[in-house]
């Protein structure tokens, strides 16, 4: 059902002969996500261009999804849509690293296999928020509110109290 991605490529390869890859992910699959997940329902739309900028081997594409993070707040799900797009730069070595234009950030290869999955776990984990919470968040504040109205309904009460003790004071004068 889903368009079949390569679990590993060889970057060099691939860069060289600027290989283009699309494909999808289940959010199930992308297991380094899992903890900041409500649900793992959903699919990841990803594009891979592999290819050179000037000699540089790079790594550019995009990510488009929907996740449900966690409300920090009333701990339930968050909908979050998430669209990237990304720019690497295959780096060997620090030396290549200290060399490295801005545009791109480095993408450490150390192994002739780069696995794609962990590419995307990647990307998507540095742009989710530390504190997820709902713009307009109904469950801890609703509590809170509830102790609001408890609030009132005691400073309702007082002024009366007030005025009765005031009252039989005065007519015990
Ligand atoms: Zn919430």
């Amino acid at each position: 059902m889903l368009d079949r991605l390569p679990e590993f490529v060889d970057p060099v390869s691939f860069a060289e002969k600027r290989r283009q890859l699309v494909g999808k992910y289940n959010v199930v699959d992308l297991k380094r996500l899992h903890d900041n997940l409500f649900k793992t329902d959903g699919i990841v739309d990803v594009e891979f261009v592999f290819g050179k900028s000037g000699r540089q081997l790079v790594l550019e594409g995009a990510i488009c999804t929907e996740l449900f993070l966690v409300c920090q707040n009333c701990l339930s799900g968050l909908h979050k849509p998430i669209e990237i797009r990304f720019k690497l730069a295959l780096v060997f070595s620090e030396d290549q690293l200290n060399k490295l234009s801005l545009d791109y950030e480095p993408l450490l290869i150390s192994d002739e296999k780069l696995s794609l999955k962990s590419v995307v776990e990647d990307e998507i984990l540095l742009v989710l928020p530390d504190f997820p919470k709902h713009e307009t968040c109904h469950g801890v504040d609703h509590v809170l509110q509830s102790s609001v109205e408890i609030d009132n309904e005691q400073k309702r009460e007082s002024p009366f109290s007030v005025l009765a003790d005031f009252k039989v004071s005065k007519e015990d004068k």
